[in-house]
């Protein structure tokens, strides 16, 4: 069997045989990695409690597989292109070996700091090699990461560090981010004044910044590197043991600890990665999302290293110095692989085209997209402007309890559609499940988003708190994973993405996702941005409520939303037409750049406090904003 698909008959074949003989098929997969010790048993697994052991007995490391296993080969390949925020200051490559140095030293460092198997520690870094170097250095002495988007506020932090008990923090002075300069070690030290477990804090030096050290607690990571050893010989960990715990970005409730296991987890980055991208050995691959969150976890650091692969780490924005970031970036690193969010391509096709027509691109061969649905502009633009119409786009469906990409194109060749996260990678078996919890067979049907049988990469439990994770994701339909997705499976049997389940809006007995709507909205040529939700309607059950953000040029409210009306009547059907058109100056977005939809009901419903947890929210302020314009179309 080929553990990389080359033709969509071989995908076909995979797929198969990934449903007919699931254990033989991964078991496969993961004899590619050095395990100190094999696995005995393939797969355990029930939904109810839930239990879910992949390759138990197997003793391995994963910085080993990331690291030791490629030295011999590929010891001076570059691991890491570190792309500074500046585009003035040098970038660096580090290459594998200098990568299992450092992350030898820092375990040392770690364990120095008494760190060892099993201990959780906090890691609120921004993009800079320490970043990927600790969370390696973290699986390498058998600690457990707790990476925190290095953006979150103190009490984001403090929440974080508590419900996992981290024993220690790994931060730095300062961070930037396009023009604005952030004190990181400041809001550590706040988020500490409320975390009793923690013991030490290693302070790595970015800016240079004059900071408080407390005695006995803190230290600068860079005396501590110089005393450490170089070689760590790396803690034996049995394959579902964990290796780390992230929250979820919150987009509908409080963030949930996911717990990630080692084995498993490692063989499905590794095979997504390489198939999803159709990877080669001289491809240089770029995700610009966070290591903060899932996606940086798996698509910078695990899955192309495991793979052997060049990955960039990008530590600016998209926007500054100028909406050219990216482009230049690519240009420069020869980038081939190019992954993002919707939510930065719209930002950048705001800007206009001049930015990105200023650069070549002539090195890309795939890209991707990740977070959200794109809508159908979007797509257009980055496979016309950033593709040259020549780039397959994966869009690739997944979340942070699912480890890994789950449906999605691989790169040139399945067929593309946009707005089509298109089929299940080998090993996936979704369904769609009507309210009662039966099937929907065929095709053409559309209802929630299960996943009826185990894959490696999927979440173990939540942190502390097994009972949440079955109450979220294996009550609610009994034998299955529940995704809180819907989604719609087509003619062909391709899949769309069309929502969260519980932003389904129900105007007089039809049923439309938000996906849906706001994809014909955000084809107003002036319209930048939307979010539409559901709200409370005499007649019809549910309006619609349609926030807009307006590019310079845009008409007045009301022509605007008799234009709105008509895109949205011959794109869909009138009866999707908003009932409400908000033209505001930006979303609740969370800091990973999704709108916080829960948020805009309630304001669109009436409400005016008790948003719930909004800790995760990139702009706090913009919700009175918001709701002070909604008080007059009430
Ligand atoms: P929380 O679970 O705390 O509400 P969240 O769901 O936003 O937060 P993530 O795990 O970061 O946290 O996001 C996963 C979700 O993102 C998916 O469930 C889906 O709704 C959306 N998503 C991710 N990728 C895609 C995609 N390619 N197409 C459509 N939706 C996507
Ligand atoms: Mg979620």
């Amino acid at each position: 069997m080929h553990s990389r698909i080359r033709t969509f008959g071989e995908y076909r074949a995979a797929y198969k045989r990934s449903v007919e003989e699931p254990e033989a098929f991964w078991a496969e997969l993961a004899r590619r990695f050095s395990w100190k010790k094999p696995w005995d048993t393939t797969l355990e697994w029930n939904f109810a409690e839930p239990s879910i052991q992949w390759f138990r007995g197997g003793v391995l490391n994963i910085s080993e597989n990331c690291l030791d296993r490629h030295l011999q080969e590929r010891g001076d390949k570059v691991a890491l292109i570190w792309e500074p925020n500046d585009p003035t200051e040098a970038s660096q490559k580090i290459t594998y070996r200098q990568l299992h140095e450092r992350v030898c030293r820092m375990a040392n460092v770690l364990h120095n700091n008494g760190v060892g198997k099993g201990d959780r520690v906090c890691i609120y870094l921004p993009m800079i090699p320490e970043l990927p170097v600790a969370l390696l250095a973290c699986a390498r002495v058998g600690a457990i990461h707790s990476v925190v988007f290095a953006g979150f506020s103190s009490r984001a932090i403090a929440d974080r560090i508590q419900d996992a008990a981290c024993k220690l923090v790994i931060t730095a002075d300062g961070m930037c981010r396009g023009a604005k300069r952030i004190p990181v070690k400041e809001v550590v030290d706040e988020a500490l004044q409320e975390c009793p477990t923690v013991k030490r804090v290693l302070v790595a030096k970015r800016l240079h910044l004059d900071v408080a050290m407390k005695p006995g607690r803190d230290a600068f990571l860079d005396s501590e590197l110089r005393k450490a050893a170089q070689k760590f010989e790396a803690e034996p960990m049995d394959s579902e043991d964990p290796l780390f715990i992230l929250y979820t970005s919150g987009s509908t409730g409080k963030p949930k600890g996911v717990v990630h296991s080692s084995g498993g987890y490692m063989v499905y980055a590794d095979y997504t990665f390489r198939n999803v991208f159709q990877y080669e050995e001289d491809d240089v691959y770029w995700c610009t999302a966070d290591i903060g969150w899932i996606t940086g976890h798996s698509y910078i650091v695990y899955g192309p290293l495991l793979a052997g692969a060049t990955s960039v780490l990008f530590e600016g924005i998209p926007t500054w110095p100028d909406g050219g970031r990216f482009w230049e970036v690519v240009d420069k690193h020869r980038v081939s692989l190019f992954y993002t969010a919707p939510t930065a391509i719209r930002a950048l096709m705001a800007a206009g085209p001049e930015d990105v027509e200023r650069y070549k691109l002539s090195s890309l061969r795939v890209l991707g997209t990740v977070g959200e649905p794109i809508n159908e502009e979007a797509w257009e633009w980055y496979h016309h402007y950033v593709g040259k119409g020549r780039c397959p786009i994966v869009d690739t469906w997944w979340q942070t309890e699912t480890g890994g990409i789950l449906i999605s194109p691989l790169a040139g060749i399945t067929p593309l559609k946009a707005g089509f996260a298109t089929l299940p990678l080998p090993g996936v078996q979704p369904v769609l499940l009507d309210a009662e919890g039966t099937e929907l067979a065929g095709r053409g049907v559309e209802g929630n988003l299960c996943i009826k049988f185990p894959w490696p990469g999927m979440l173990r439990t939540t942190w502390g708190d097994h009972e949440r994770c079955r109450q979220t994701y294996f009550a609610p339909y009994p034998g299955y994973y529940f995704t809180g997705d819907g989604a719609r499976r087509d003619e062909e049997g391709h899949y769309r993405i069309i929502g969260r389940v519980d932003d389904v809006i129900n105007v007089s007995g039809h049923r439309f996702g938000t996906a849906e709507i706001e994809n014909a909205i955000n084809e107003h040529e002036y319209i930048a941005e939307s979010a539409v939700v559901g709200y409370p309607h005499p007649i019809k059950g549910q309006g619609i409520w349609a926030y807009v953000i307006c590019t310079p040029r845009a008409p007045g409210e009301e022509q605007l939303q008799a234009e709105v009306d008509e895109l949205v009547s011959k794109l869909i059907g009138r009866i999707a037409k908003p009932d409400v058109v908000q033209v505001v100056p930006g979303l609740p977005k969370t800091r990973s750049g999704k709108i916080m939809r829960r948020i805009l009901r309630k304001i669109a419903a009436g409400e005016t406090d008790n948003f719930g947890d909004t800790s995760t929210l990139l702009d706090p302020e913009i919700v009175d904003t918001i709701k002070e314009g909604a008080l007059v179309k009430l």
